[in-house]
């Protein structure tokens, strides 16, 4: 295998509902979140030319069911190890939707330094958000560094420092600010939302894009959109100003918004 090389991208859903996605160079690679089910994510592997065999192991950002709601079926069917850290592990050992199949695939990461994944130097950061852990990840492979990060309440510095050093960056962009305020959420769960521990809005995202941007940046996917509380017009244009902000020159950076419920197809990275 060579050094360096094409490698993909593609999302199967991204959002409340579901949350799914893929990185590898088509045979070799990792599934991040186990939020579509089986069906599905063979159906579209299948559709883009892949097949369960193209990855070897599956990463868990966090334990809420839009991202774990179908890795028992996974660990049951197709026995793959599970990588992430030993907190999240133990909540999945218990959880009701993966207790039963998920001891012979779990495999814990280090807290410090790369884990070797498939042939990929793995390295997770801890984000804010409300579940009983969530993580982001930095992925080397084949000369591409790689950074995911869904479902966080606020940027941290370290995120950032992630965020800096990558040549794709995946990060949510989850609400318009005005549209959730006005929208028909309840007061309780517009505060979730907004609080530290919640999600990023469309403004705390460009922000965050202010910071990370560097010369070497060539991809951002936004996932993890509102239905209610968001357009992927509106997160598209904050972020299309954020990088202009930045000084991004026009075309340097391909900027995306990842589809809610349907796969993206292929990214080339
Ligand atoms: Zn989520
Ligand atoms: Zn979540």
């Amino acid at each position: 295998m060579s050094k360096s090389g094409m490698v993909k991208f593609m999302s199967f859903s991204s959002g409340s509902c579901g949350n799914c996605y893929y990185f590898g160079d088509g045979e070799n690679g990792i599934v991040i979140d186990a939020g579509v089910s089986l069906r599905r994510l063979k159906r579209a592997m299948e559709e883009n030319g892949l097949t369960l065999d193209s990855f070897g192991a599956v990463l868990v950002t966090h334990d809420h069911l839009d991202h774990i709601r179908h890795l028992g079926s996974y660990c049951k069917r197709l026995h793959k190890p599970v990588y992430t850290t030993g907190i999240l592990h133990r909540s999945l050992a218990t959880h009701s939707f993966t207790s039963d199949h998920i001891a012979s695939c779990r495999h814990v990461l280090p807290g410090d330094g790369a884990a070797h994944v498939c042939g990929m130097e793995v390295r997770y950061f801890v984000v804010p958000h409300d579940a009983t852990q969530t993580v982001g990840y930095a992925i080397s492979y084949k000369g591409h560094k790689f950074v995911i990060m869904t479902d966080l309440g606020r940027m941290t510095d370290e995120a950032v420092e992630y965020a800096r050093q990558a040549d794709t960056v995946v990060l949510e962009s989850n609400y318009d600010m005005d549209m959730l305020m006005g929208g028909p959420y309840t007061y309780e769960l517009k505060m979730r939302i907004i609080q530290g521990n919640g999600h990023l809005s469309n403004d705390e995202c460009a922000s965050a894009i202010r910071r990370f941007w560097h010369p070497g940046l060539k991809n951002i996917f936004l996932c993890h959109l509102s239905e209610n509380n968001n357009t992927p017009e509106l997160a598209y244009r904050c972020s299309l100003d954020a990088l202009r902000d930045a000084g991004a020159e026009k075309g340097t950076v391909s900027l995306r918004c990842l589809p809610r419920t349907c796969p993206s197809g292929f990214f080339t990275l």
